[in-house]
This record gives structure tokens, sequence and C-alpha cells, in this order.
């Protein structure tokens, strides 16, 4: 629209963890127009399909307006304070029985209050999200190598990288915009050298120099060939090394800090990767393996590492994410602009929320973990609350929470009433019949569900909630290079719909009116209290929640907490004036604030100490040390056999985003992708006798689906393998996934398991 009535505003884009900016034009009431940010450096104006039409995720025609309550087979209308007794009603009865479940799709503040509502109030540590299906192996790669989470470098290493390996990875289509960035540099001239590993062609193989395919689950054995071949030939960059790593391997029993080596052991455990050996595991060439060692044997080349889901969605997940990190570490590939391993992330707030505030089982705001009793009392005098209150013990993950919830109460599902908020578990869980119960037979337990639109999820709860979302609320969310972004309500939520922490609030306060003592402070005051001028503001009240600005206040709160892992966060207000800042943000001498951008280096990271190139000032070790792991190559928990001849992988699409509740509603958008399809290679068609558009039968031990065949479409998996996206409800390939999951990150598997098909 170019109406001189409309309002521009800053605001992060609704869906992937790429984290662009985008201005949104408000006229009327209504967001009217989106245009690029060309202020903001992520994506410098540009966006992709679904960022330009992202104002349209608020418009669908089916909204949730209303809170509505399970009778029977039907979902009735019910108020507000209905629903709020109802959850106050059954998290008083058995609060050890209550769980929440979330997502990087919470805002800082929302993350903030479900922790402080879970672990802070109810003094349980049930409060799990579905990051932990997204980037836990990443998260526990990070500690195991570095000892804290997130990654050292930035999007600007794509800019000055002369190598870019990607790992598992389609950018091109599920980080469109940080591609583009590196294609735009080789459409001015620059020569960056693109190598695709992975295990079939999509999108991003078209424009790489080098295209390796692999056996699922063998890149472990590439990355071990690799520091073989660097150890060997002695390419390796010993002054690194000897400088700032030190050498690991799995222990027995298994545990995430493994047990020390020495450099000739961890030679030793990479003596059978060799060239040939690998070449048979993994199918990649002997040839290609040494063009790799080659790369990052070299010293005057930046080679930069991206990674998503493809090792994270891997039973052997941590151990692929630390062998990343080790190849950077041992070939000096690290600290410097272009040189770095970087993994992105899925959602738009998986490090911010998830990994930052800590809104998993195992953790606590700013990188503390439950277990420690330090941070535990940290917390406890930051909530103002009883020493005591937060349990040692972790609450489940993600799939142990789902298994407890769908079992029954007298066979140990301790699980009884569990509160989903900003994520679609009955289409996303892996091996979903069995985690999730559709026909709900368990009468005792209550799924509660607060979205936007109706979901999967939405039509087997027995209470619904309606949730404002993205500009219908303040908010700030936390991208794959360690940014803030911040951005102010612009327009009302529809109907009755409300922000996800103000339910969370309202929960608390009809507690508290109860006399529930977990939502009391040491001082017996709600433990929530916003003041102004002195007096509480009733923010739980559905009139008075913007009376204050509750996000900025949960953020300041939040902020105390970010200091102990060097995480540092800058005023609210900074935030507001910035398109996002890159944690640690610190306070320079004349007032102003400044992020960093490359983390451990001493060039630009203000916590090494002057005089040295890098501190890995977290270390696993206490020694300023990195860890380079070996990490064996073993096969994985399913594999194709004569009754399940295929491999199946599933994914993502470009349109798409996650399970398609938003991106499916935006008309351009669903009609450029209208449903799920099966991707297979045409020999394999052929020999079936299948042709594009039929319709097949596609089969695991878990569970069957029909589905169209595209032959030749956004790219080909290799003979013996298929792919099948999952955004769409109606096709839902989580049926047939496996729930085998990462030790040490409980991370599932959703890349591989093994299939049939059946024409019709
Ligand atoms: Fe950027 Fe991701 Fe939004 Fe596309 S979906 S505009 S890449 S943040």
């Amino acid at each position: 629209s170019s109406g001189s009535g409309v309002k521009w505003n800053k605001a992060p884009c609704r869906f992937c963890g790429t984290g662009c900016h985008v201005q949104v034009g408000v006229e009327g009431g209504k967001v009217v127009a989106i245009a690029g940010d060309p202020k903001a450096e992520v994506n410098k104006g540009l966006l992709c399909v679904k960022g330009y039409h992202v104002g349209l995720a608020l418009y669908g025609s089916d909204r949730l307006t209303q809170p509505l309550l399970r009778k029977g087979d039907k979902q009735v209308p019910i108020s507000w304070d209905e629903a709020l007794d109802i959850i106050a009603t059954r998290i008083q009865k058995d609060p050890k029985g209550f769980a929440l479940y979330g997502s990087g799709q919470w805002t800082i503040p929302e993350g903030y209050t479900a922790s402080k509502f879970v672990k802070g109030g109810l003094g349980s540590n049930q409060l799990d999200a579905n990051a932990r299906l997204c980037m836990a192996s990443a998260v526990t790669g990070f500690l195991a190598t570095y000892g804290v989470d997130e990654p050292a470098g930035c999007y600007d290493d794509l800019d000055a990288c002369d190598v870019l390996i990607m790992w598992g990875n389609n950018p091109a289509e599920m980080h469109p915009v940080l591609f583009s960035r590196v294609i735009d540099r080789r459409s001015r001239g620059e020569k960056v050298t693109l190598i695709d590993i992975g295990t079939r062609r999509t999108r991003t193989s078209a424009f790489c120099d080098h295209v390796l395919r692999f056996k699922p689950n063998t890149d472990l054995a590439i990355a071990c060939g690799i520091a073989h071949l660097l150890v060997e030939e002695g390419t390796w960059d010993k002054a690194f090394v000897e400088a700032n790593c030190a050498f690991r391997a799995p222990s027995e029993p298994a545990t995430l800090q493994g047990k020390a080596i020495t450099f000739e052991e961890y030679r030793a455990l990479l003596a059978p990767y060799t060239p040939e050996h690998v070449e048979k595991l993994s199918g990649v060439s002997q040839k290609d393996l040494r063009m790799l060692a080659g790369l990052f044997g070299r010293r005057d080349v930046r080679i930069t590492s991206l990674w998503c889901m493809g090792v994270n969605q891997h039973t052997r997940g941590t151990a692929m994410n630390s062998l990343i990190h080790g190849l950077h570490l041992l070939s000096g590939h690290f600290g410097k602009p272009g040189d770095a391993p970087t993994s992105l992330t899925g959602q738009p707030s998986a490090c911010g929320t998830v990994r930052e505030v800590g809104t998993l089982a195992h953790a606590l705001p700013g990188g503390r973990v439950v277990a420690e009793e330090k941070h535990r009392h940290q917390m406890e005098d930051l909530w103002n609350v009883p020493q005591g209150r937060i349990p040692a013990k972790p609450g489940y993950h993600t799939v142990q929470m789902w298994e407890r919830f769908s079992t029954p109460s007298d066979k140990g599902g301790d699980i009884h009433t569990l509160w989903v908020q900003v994520t679609n578990p009955a289409q996303t869980l892996p091996n979903r019949h069995k985690l999730v119960d559709p026909s709900r037979k368990l009468a005792d337990k209550f799924l509660i569900v607060s979205d936007a639109y109706p979901t999967e999820t939405t039509r087997i709860a027995d209470l619904v909630l309606p949730s404002a979302m993205w500009v219908e609320k303040n908010g700030m969310v936390g991208n794959s290079e360690r940014r803030t972004q911040q951005w102010f309500k612009m327009v009302n939520p529809p109907g009755q719909a409300r922000d996800d922490a103000w339910q969370l609030i309202a929960v608390a306060h009809r507690l508290f009116e109860r006399g529930f003592e977990g939502m009391k402070d040491r001082d017996g005051r709600f433990l929530f209290e916003v003041k102004q001028d002195g007096k509480p503001v009733p923010i739980w009240d559905f009139a008075h929640y913007y009376d204050v600005n509750v996000d900025a206040h949960l953020f300041e709160e939040y902020r105390k907490t970010t200091r102990i892992k060097h995480k540092d966060l800058a005023p609210y207000e900074e935030y507001v004036k910035a398109r996002g800042l890159r944690w640690p943000v610190v306070q320079q001498p004349d007032g102003s604030w400044r992020e960093t951008r490359f983390r451990f280096s001493g060039f630009d990271d203000p916590y090494v100490e002057k005089g040295r190139d890098i501190q890995f000032y977290h270390s696993p070790t206490h020694d300023g040390r990195a860890q380079v792991w070996f990490n064996p190559y073993e096969p994985p928990p399913e594999s194709p056999d004569d009754e399940f001849p295929f491999w199946l992988c599933t994914g993502r699409v470009i349109e798409h985003w996650h399970s398609g509740t938003m991106t499916m509603r935006i008309p351009q958008l669903q009609r450029a992708m209208p449903s799920a399809y099966l991707e297979m290679n045409r020999a394999d068609a052929r020999r079936l006798g299948v042709g594009n558009g039929d319709v097949v039968t596609v089969e695991t031990r878990r569970g069957s689906l029909e589905l169209p065949v595209w032959l030749g479409g956004r790219g080909e998996p290799p003979e013996g393998s298929l792919f099948v996206p999952f955004f769409d409800e109606k096709l839902l390939i989580n049926e047939l996934t496996l729930d085998a999951h990462d030790p040490f990150s409980k991370q599932p598997d959703y890349k591989k398991c093994a299939a049939r098909v059946r024409g019709r």
C-alpha cells in the first residue's frame, strides 16, 4: 500500500531462525503491507517468499477467537474466566502432574514467564520445548566442545568465507535469505566455493561446486576421515591446537564430558578411518575426501561450515556436532571472520527463548542448569521464592513427557495435565500415534492447547485457548547468530485472543488468589507483580496487561540472569532502537552499548584477556581449552532391509514454515505448495511402475500414508531413498517416523528410517 495513512514499524519476520527484519505497514488497525528492511544487517532489505507474505499469517479465516472446552465430541465456547478456573483447579489439585510444553516460537519474555511459572512457581521442572526436536544436539555439541552453548561466529562469516561447507543442509530452501548473501557475493564476481555434503539432491546442490552424496548416518565416518587425513598428512594446525585445544573421546559409561585423551590416542582412534574405509562406509569418493581434507589443511582459505536439522535430528547428533567443531579446531579454521563452525536454527527464537532463557527440562535462565545447587539458589533469590523451591532433578524431556501423558496413570503415566503453547506436537512429534493419543481414551488426562489457529493438536484438546500472535503483541526473539530483536504490538488480536504470557500470568494470579503458596514470593506477594509509580498494576486483568510494557519488565528481570555465561544483554531500550544486537552486549566508557560478532576472538570479544588471540573462557575443562572430539561411526538404529528397503527422510520446503499452521493459511503460499508429496528417484519409480502424480502407499514399521509422487521436483534423492515434507496436516508423515533419540540431547532422528513403497 502507498496510502498516506500507513504507519510503518519494525519487527523480525515471524517464521524462521534466520531472523530477517521486516517493515510492517499498518492502516486502519490492520497489517496492510510488508517490506524488506534495508537497515537490517541480517537481510539487508531482502526477504524470502514467506517473509514477504508474513502479514497475511494474521488473517486466516479461521482464527481462534475464544476459549473452547471439550464437551463430548464437541468443543464449545466458554469464557476466559471459566478457562482460567479450570486450569487453576487442575494445577492446584495436582501440581506435580502438570507439564508445560512450548517452543522456540515463544518470545523471550513468554519463555521467561513459562520458566518462572513452572520452576519458580510450581516448584517443578516439567517444562520442555519443541526445540528439543530441533536443535538440542547443537546445544550438547557446543557444551561438549566449548562448555557453553551457541555459536562463536555469526552471519558475517558468510560475507568473508572462501569456502562454505553445508553439512546435511539445504539453506536455499530453509534459510534462503542467508543463502542469497553468499550467492550475491558470487554475482558480484567474488569466488566462494560451495560444498554440499548431504543425502539427497536439493535446490542448494544446484549452486554447489562439489556435491557429495553420503549414505545416511555415515557423516560421522566422513568427519573422522577428514580428521584422519589432516593428522596423517601433518596439515592440522599444530600451533592453534597446542595453544587452545585438548582431545576427548567417549567414556564408559557414556557422559557428555567423555574422557580426556592424548593426541597420540586421538590419532590411533582415527587410524581406521582411511579414505578407502570411509569411501566404503559412506559412498563418498576418496578423491572428494582428500579434496575436503586438502581445504581444511590450507591456511590461506577461510572455511565456514553450516548445518541445521540434518546434523541435529540424528541419533548421533551430539557426536556429529562435536566432530564438525573438532575439524575447525584441529585445522585452526576458527575465530577469524569467515572461519567458523556455525549451526543454524529452525525457529525464530530457538536461541533467544529456548537456549538462552532455558525453557528445557534440565535448564534455568541464563545458561544455568537445575542440577547445580548454586544455579538453583541464584534463581530462587532472583525470583524471591524460598530456597529449595526448584528441584534438582530435571523434568521429562519431550519424548518422555508425551509418553507419560499418553500412558494410563496406573501404568506410570504421571503427567496428567499438559499445556501446549506455540507449537503443534500432534503433527510434529515422531512416531506420532505412540506419543499422542488422538482418541483421548484416557479420561483422567487433560490437554490444554493455546494457539492462533485450529491445528492437529487443538483438535484433540480438552481446552483450547486463543492466542495473539506476532505483531498483535510486544515481543523479543533471538536468532541463530546470537542476535536479540525487539518489536512492539501494532494491531489488536482478534476476538478474545490473548498473549501466551498473559495466559500464564492470569492462571498464576488465579492460583495466587486461591492462596496457592507457589505463586507467592518470600514476602507473600504475587510472583509476577509489576509495579508502576509504586503501585501494583493488575496485568493479569484483560484490560490492564498493556498498562505497563510487561515484556520490557520481564525482559529486564531476565537480563539480570544473563551475565553468568557472558551472554550479557543490553537494556530493553537499546533493542527498541536497534535491528537486533548480538550478545555479549557490553557498555562502553562513553555509555554506548557494543555487540559482539566473534566470540572467543581477542579482536572482538570483550571477555577475552588482552593480548590473547583466542580464549575459550567457558572451557569444559576450565583451562581455556576447547575439546577436539573423536566420535566413531555407529550404524543407525534402523536401516533398510528386505522388508523395508528404502531410507525415508523428512524435512521442509521453502513455502511452508514448520507444521504449516500459518503458511498454509496464506493463499499465495498454499497455492504454491498445496500438499505434501513423495520425492523418489526416477529409477526406483520406473522399477515400481510409478509415474509422476501417482498416489502410492509409504509404509514403515510404525504406520503408513498415501502420498502423491513428485519426480524431479525440488530435488532428487538417490536410488533407495525417499523424501516427504512434514508441513501438511492432511498427510501426517510423522505417523511413520522413528522416536529413537540421541543419548545426550534426547533429540529424535527424523531423517532416517526404513520404509517401503506400494503402488495402488
Ligand atoms: Fe527471512 Fe526466514 Fe522470514 Fe524468510 S522465513 S524472510 S529467511 S526470517
